[in-house]
């Protein structure tokens, strides 16, 4: 097993996540079988009850794990599938070090920090890396290591210290360490500064880890004296200096990497052989070539909460791209904040109405993703009538399925009142309530989660033709909320019609509109298995539909 280990410095959030996944993808168009495992050095067991405000979205996976969103960067850049093992968090590794205490593991022993914790975490690298993390079954055969948080915080320092241990107990020559850091430019001039490189790999270093690569993030491509310098100053090789700066998509990231030598370097480091012909690079190559050569816009209105930090819905806006590049037009996604379209409500900014009802009518297609909690909840039912009435493409996502029956009970059935009991739990139609499994008392890891099939109810209809005829799907939930089984006789009846059920019957998980263009709602979440090349057939359906296709 070879490891490729990814820390970063200087800032969070200057893709440690693309250059991690984008080094996964040169090991795999090598030959070799990729896997990865994503390190949050914060307290929370997993990302399920942290705000996608403040921390982006939620990843989720077939097991149900609430992660990381990199996690979802690396199912679609190497094309696998991870559990929730695959993000290991402090919480995790604390919660396991104290279970074993109170068993009586360390009996007599002082239970500290080293070696306790970071042989903790360097057994479940160990166990986690040997995994398989695709269909065929087979254990990997090189583990991507992505470190979070900047090197040099308090706490990623036990992680940083069970790395450095950790190149000892597989052998160096199974180990890569990666630094991924900033070169900013400064001035009229435009100077390249390394200085605050300088100053992470010397705290890298002052930790124990001396790092193979670098890779400097920057606008432009490194100068040539600027790698000099830094090659210098942080004891690496020049050609080990690696420029990562802006390039025109993310699919040149692994292909600019590639252009540096970084295979050549990874092979020589880690001991593998090259292969002449990596077809996987030339899918990567023509990939990029084709989202550089997209024409024509196709504007979709994204009705949503969280809109100021766009990672909030990261999944749905790479799967709403994959679709965008099969129809071949460049993605506009008009960001609507759903509560906006709410006139009614008081003391409203009218001009901020205006303008959201403005996007929503001129857009190509209306998607309502996921959400939790009501802020909003009346302007996503606006946002649907108008796509139903207007003979608008529109896809709902989960909390997007639920205010489209909402919408379709009041205006079309006539039932007022209508509404979920997550908002209203005194509704005269409860068209939408709480599934009865589901605790009430926690909220960590308690919704229906991950992976369950979907059944087709008939044997012709959008969704089922967008994947392809298939007789079920499994794709991924994330909800404590139903469509209220007792109305859905009612609702058939009027057109809105449940194409896809879960396996007992009941269970709604897929609708349709009858004489409308495209109007289409999942109470799964299609957009965590999209990937680039294979986009996800609901996505790809309102693409299509929003272009006339
Ligand atoms: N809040 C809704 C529920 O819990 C929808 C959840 C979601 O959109 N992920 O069912």
């Amino acid at each position: 097993m070879k490891y490729v280990i990814v820390s970063g410095g200087v800032l969070s959030g200057i893709g440690k996540g693309v250059t991690a996944s984008s080094l996964g993808v040169l090991l795999k168009s090598a030959g070799l079988r990729p896997t990865a495992i994503k390190i949050d050095p914060y307290l929370n067991t997993d990302a399920g009850t942290m705000s996608p405000f403040e921390h982006g979205e939620v990843f989720v996976l077939d097991d149900g794990g609430e992660v990381d969103l990199d996690l979802g960067n690396y199912e679609r850049f190497l094309d696998v599938c991870l559990t929730r093992d695959n993000n290991l968090t402090t919480g995790k590794v604390y919660a396991k070090v104290l279970e074993a205490e109170r068993r009586g593991d360390y009996l007599g022993k002082t239970v500290q920090v080293i070696p306790h914790i970071t042989d903790a975490v360097q057994d479940w690298i160990e166990d986690v890396a040997h995994r398989s993390a695709d269909e065929s079954g087979e254990e990997p055969d090189v583990c991507v290591i992505e470190l979070g948080g900047t090197v040099g915080d308090i706490e990623s320092a036990p992680f940083v210290e069970a790395l450095r241990q950790f190149q000892f107990r597989v052998g160096p020559e199974n180990c890569c360490f990666v630094h991924v850091s900033l070169v900013p430019v400064i001035g009229v001039v435009g100077e390249q500064k390394t200085k605050p490189t300088q100053h992470t790999v010397k705290e890298l270093r002052g930790l124990g880890i001396t790092p193979d690569m670098l890779v400097c993030r920057s606008e432009r491509p490194l100068e040539d004296d600027v790698r000099e310098k830094l090659a210098l100053f942080c004891h690496v090789s020049p050609e080990a200096v690696l420029s990562a700066h802006d390039v025109s998509n993310i699919y040149r990231v692994p292909l600019l990497l590639e252009e540096q030598g970084v295979s050549e370097m990874l092979s020589q480091k880690l001991g593998f052989a090259i292969p002449d012909s990596r077809t996987l690079l030339d899918d990567w190559k023509a990939m990029a070539d084709r989202v550089d050569n997209l024409s024509g816009d196709v504007h979709i209105a994204m009705v949503g909460k969280y809109t100021g930090l766009s990672d909030s819905y990261l999944s749905v806006i790479k799967a709403l791209q994959h679709s965008s590049f099969e129809v071949g037009r460049k993605l506009v996604i008009d960001w609507i904040e759903a509560s906006d379209l709410e006139h009614i409500a008081e003391g409203k900014d009218e001009s901020k109405s205006l303008e959201a009802w403005k996007l929503l009518s001129s857009a190509d297609g209306i998607l309502v993703p996921g959400g939790f909690g009501d802020r909003g909840i009346e302007g996503k039912i606006l946002a649907a009538k108008y796509a139903r009435e207007s003979n608008t493409p529109y896809l709902g996502i989960c909390l997007g399925l639920q205010t489209a029956v909402i919408e379709f009970c009041r205006n079309v059935l006539g039932w007022e009142g209508a509404n979920s009991t997550e908002f209203d739990e005194s509704t005269s139609h409860p068209v939408v309530v709480f599934m009865p499994e589901i605790s009430k008392t926690h909220l960590g890891g308690t919704m229906r989660l991950g992976s369950r099939p979907t059944l087709f109810q008939v044997d012709e209809c959008a969704t089922r033709t967008l994947y392809s005829g298939v007789s079920h799907v499994d794709e991924r939930h994330r909800h404590r909320y139903e469509v209220n089984p007792a109305f859905i006789e009612d609702i058939e009846a009027k057109g809105l019609k449940f194409v896809g059920k879960d396996d007992s019957g009941q269970r709604c998980e897929i609708f349709e509109l009858v004489e409308h263009p495209f109007f289409v709602a999942t109470q799964y979440h299609p957009e965590f298995k999209s990937r680039p090349g294979r986009p996800s057939p609901p996505f790809l359906g309102l693409l299509q539909a929003a272009t006339k296709q």
